[in-house]
């Protein structure tokens, strides 16, 4: 490519990578982030080594010029290698990949301050219920007026109204302002035996500067945090930055305190609860190789680090890593990539690794750091399981006697339960007993689930929520509608029944839906003002509360029923977690394990305590379908608003696969969620031998098809979901 030409790969959903002239006095070096024209509109991009990327050439006469070059650090050479790698293997756009190194203005906007508003104590003349509505909402945050509006749910003109009358100010605020750095010297551990080895084997890692995937495998209690929290001082140390990758942004409160008390000061947070400002802030400080160490969700993995030296992903095993809508990723095996393009130690830390990473250890490419004991005192909870047949719970309850006994001897003794099931709401389901009918989401194929504490019913799938029926709409009889089974309120109020006196919290996403939320409840637990907690899936991780003595599982076969592949890993691991939270401080734990199936190979396990039997049989059992890790599968997913312009799209696109040896393509068949958020979905299924192509095949077989533009085929490649 001659001198005044650049590749680049611009931020536009389709029309991903195009030529452009270099005007006379620029300079443009690969990874330079410019701005580009396409017709009449100007969008960011990246310039890119043009052998790497491949596009239709376009002749001299027609190239348009690069308008600009931003005032920001290049993309660095390991993260364009992330970059293709993720699009090639998951069949995405780059643009699209792209798009998450960039996700913020500070990539393209030079200014480095930006404007803010807050309340100033004012009381406005004319106080409307809307403008009073905001003041309260809004309290001592600050944001731009947008973001204001959103906390306060009023429209940006009452904002700006307020702004004009003097109870809301402008502040400007400086993007630029550095962050604290933290010390590896802070507050150093003494380490138990197993768990000083671990470190310095990690230590020696980030001092070799080589790429390393490591699984810290260590019981829940064992001490990984601080075991890896060596090697991230290790790393501080050297002057190289670290990423930490967690799973769900409510455990990045309690870790960024936990980080503070070890390092001296708190690092930098990267998830989608961020403000415009703190986002704009982070990726600057993050470009400049000046922010060192990086807590985030999934996203923060493309991030433009200029200088990393370590990855960590902590409850590695956790699927929330795998994302489910736009570029199909797994933030897991991302970072295992990028360690090998930055050429550093990646640290999967889990106490219930997947059996896809127990394989790669099996396999030689991972080592093994194990950790097989709790810390300091505390042992590991007694397990029980109870057989919901033989001894069932009272007519209308959901805890069996054993368990309400074991409640009632934790709370005479002061100490706290946790009563664990994985349902958000009052019912899963509402029907009439009268006519039988069902309340179903008009978008979904899914029930509507009662929120009895919002007064509603809500699809867990689309969001689309009514109020709370009083009337039957199919016979229009009152009184006869009837909740079919529990949800967590409804746990909840029979607690409530059971012990009047006990103070008790609902732990949902829908009450925990921000990292402030998330730390007022690790205030309440740590001060003993909750006695018994009834939570989701989101109280199962990385919690840390001595006296938490109790776990009950509710229901421990929900996660079984449906088929997926990984049903019995998931539940063991989910069990496991959550068990985990029992018995962490100098006080014994016991968890009981409430089910129908005492008798599955899962329950054995986790009665049993014996981890490696329940993994050497559910691998045997992989081997043998050849699913993964021993086989590999993607899916292909059609949909649109019209049903039969899916079933067509996905029918010729079955008879157009492929007949290879290597390969099995299943379906086209209507998917379990034949309808979501108003489309019509059906799915093929390719299923391969591990050592295969497959992408490149897919690439081929669909890149030689056309479809309507009603029509969206997504791929899922290495899918967690099969729905
Ligand atoms: P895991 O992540 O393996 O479940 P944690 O790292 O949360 O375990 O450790 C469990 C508890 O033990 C935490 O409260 C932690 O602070 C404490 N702990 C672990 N190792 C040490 C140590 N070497 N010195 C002091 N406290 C420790
Ligand atoms: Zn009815
Ligand atoms: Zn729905």
């Amino acid at each position: 490519m001659p001198g005044n030409r650049a590749r680049v790969l611009v931020l536009h959903p389709v029309l991903g990578i195009l030529d452009y002239r270099v005007p006379h006095g620029m300079a443009v070096e690969p990874g330079a982030i410019v701005v580009v024209p396409i017709g009449p509109r100007q969008y960011a991009g990246v310039v890119w080594e043009p052998e790497r990327l491949a596009t239709e050439e376009v002749g001299d006469n027609r190239l348009r010029n690069i308008l600009a070059v931003a005032d920001a650090p290049p993309i660095p050479a390991p993260v364009r290698r992330l970059i293709e790698w993720t699009a090639d293997y998951y069949l995405s756009p780059p643009s699209a990949v792209l798009a998450m190194a960039l996700r913020t203005s500070a990539a393209f906007e030079s200014a480095p301050t930006i404007v803010e508003y807050r309340a100033t104590g004012q009381v406005p003349d004319r106080l409307t219920p809307q403008r009073a509505q905001a003041l309260e909402r809004i309290g001592e945050r600050q944001g731009l007026v947008r973001e204001l509006a959103t906390i306060a749910e009023v429209s940006d003109a009452v904002i700006r109204g307020l702004v004009k009358t003097g109870a809301i100010e402008a502040v400007v605020v400086d993007t630029d302002t550095p962050y604290p750095l933290p010390d590896p010297d802070f507050g150093p551990p003494d380490l138990g035996a197993d768990q000083a080895h671990a470190a310095s084997v990690l230590r020696h890692a980030v001092g070799a500067e080589a790429f390393q995937p490591f699984l810290l495998d260590g019981v829940t209690g064992s001490g990984k945090t601080e075991v890896y929290f060596e090697a991230v001082a290790a790393a501080l140390a050297a002057g190289r930055q670290i990423l930490v990758l967690l799973p769900e942004i409510a455990l990045t409160e309690p870790f960024l305190t936990r980080f503070a008390k070890r390092f001296g000061c708190e690092p930098v947070a990267w998830h989608s609860g961020l403000r415009t400002s703190q986002r704009r802030r982070a990726w600057r400080a993050i470009a400049r190789g000046e922010a060192m160490v990086t807590v985030g969700a999934r996203s923060a993995l493309f991030l433009p680090y200029p200088n990393l030296g370590l990855i960590v992903v902590d409850e590695a095993h956790e699927t929330s890593f795998k994302q489910e809508d736009g570029v199909h990723y797994h933030a897991r095996d991302v970072a295992v990539m990028r360690g090998k393009f930055e050429e550093c130690p990646v640290i999967l830390a889990s106490a219930t690794p997947a059996i896809e990473t127990h394989h790669q250890v099996a396999m030689g490419r991972y080592e093994e750091l194990k950790l097989p004991g709790r810390y300091g005192a505390a042992e590991l909870p007694h397990i029980e399981a109870i057989d919901l047949i033989r001894e069932p719970p009272e007519r209308g309850r959901w805890l069996s006697p054993r368990l309400v006994k074991a409640l009632e001897e934790t709370l005479a003794r002061g100490e706290q339960s946790l009563l664990f099931l994985n349902r958000r709401g009052y019912a899963p389901l509402t029907l009439c007993r009268n006519c039988g009918h069902r309340f179903q989401c008009p978008n979904c194929t899914a029930w509507m689930v009662e929120h009895r504490l919002l007064r509603r019913l809500s699809c867990h799938h689309c969001g689309h929520t009514v109020p709370a029926p009083s009337m039957c709409p199919e016979c229009k009889s009152e009184d006869t509608l009837v909740a079919c089974g529990p949800g967590v309120e409804r746990i909840a109020d029979e607690v409530a029944a059971l012990f009047p006196d006990a103070h008790t919290a609902i732990v949902t996403s829908d009450t925990l839906w921000s990292p402030a939320k998330a730390a007022e409840f690790v205030a309440r637990m740590e001060h003993g003002a909750i006695d018994i907690v009834v939570g989701t899936q989101l109280v199962t991780k990385g919690y840390h509360f001595p006296n938490l003595t109790l776990v009950g599982v509710v229901d421990a076969d929900l996660g079984l029923d449906g088929g997926d592949l990984r049903a019995s890993e998931r539940t063991f691991q989910q069990i496991m977690q959550v068990s985990g939270r029992a018995g962490r401080g100098e006080k014994p734990g016991t968890v009981y394990i409430q089910t129908h199936a005492p008798e599955a190979r899962v329950m054995q396990a986790l009665v049993s305590g014996d981890t490696e039997a329940f993994y050497a049989a559910e691998t045997e059992a992989r081997r043998d379908a050849e699913a993964p890790p021993f086989g590999r599968y993607a899916a292909i997913i059609v949909s649109s608003e019209d049903k039969a312009a899916a079933e067509e799209t996905a029918r010729m696109i079955g008879r157009a696969a492929p007949q290879l040896a290597e390969m099995h393509v299943y379906g086209p068949a209507p998917a379990p969620l034949a309808m979501l958020r108003g489309r019509h979905r059906f799915r093929l299924l390719v299923h391969a031998r591990r050592s295969f192509d497959v992408q490149d095949v897919i690439r081929e077989w669909l890149g030689a098809l056309n479809w309507s533009a009603r029509v969206r085929v997504a791929v899922d490649v290495d899918p967690y979901s099969f729905v």
